[in-house]
């Protein structure tokens, strides 16, 4: 498997994916204390197969929104500083909400995501990343559910793109020599 001659080294395959988006699901739903309705909220476009995937796991009514936002700067690392492309347009105060992203990389764009959220007064507000990379947080924040836990490779599939290709891999790909 290639992208624009660039290799891809198969690092998660679709099985697994499925497995772990399963189990994970039931977990979500037994830390929020079996409730009877929870509201997502997906960060575009990393997480949007990863948010599909998690709320058809779910057997609960659930309410699907999605939040876009774009890193100041040019930069290839994150800076912290968020612009809101698209806010969610539900009403999330008083809620249980569930903020999904696709990974937690340095921690800085989801922790200013995260007081974005809580600034809307969600009763109760959880994070949840596909993709977490270990030994790359230059915050304290802490996802309360990770899905996988890889080294850092740029990685590209399931939702995840290299250049905007690569998101409908099933899989999850490290494009060779990242
Ligand atoms: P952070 O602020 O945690 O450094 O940035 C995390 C964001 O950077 C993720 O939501 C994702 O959009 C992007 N990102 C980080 N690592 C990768 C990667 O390996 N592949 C892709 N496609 N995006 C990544
Ligand atoms: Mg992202």
């Amino acid at each position: 498997m290639e992208i624009r001659g660039k290799p891809l080294r198969p690092l998660i395959d679709p099985q697994s994916i499925q497995k772990r988006v399963h189990k994970l699901a039931g977990e979500i739903l037994d830390a929020f204390g079996n409730t009877e309705e929870l509201y997502v909220v997906g960060i575009l476009k990393g997480a949007f197969i990863f948010t599909a995937d998690l709320v058809r796991a779910m057997n609960i009514p659930v309410v699907v929104d999605f939040l876009q936002v774009s890193s100041y700067g040019q930069s290839m690392e994150s800076s912290g500083k968020i612009r809101i492309m698209k806010d969610i347009e539900i009403d999330i105060a008083g809620k249980k909400v569930l903020l999904i992203d696709d990974i937690l990389d340095t921690g800085l764009t989801i922790s200013e995501i995260y007081r974005f959220l809580k600034s809307k007064g969600p009763s109760e507000l959880k994070s949840c990343v596909f993709i977490e990379k270990e030994g790359r947080r230059k915050t304290d924040f802490e996802a309360d559910f990770v899905g996988f836990k890889t080294l850092n490779y740029f990685l590209v599939g399931y939702g995840l793109d290299w250049g905007e290709l690569g998101r409908n891999l099933p899989g999850i790909y490290a494009v060779e020599g990242s």
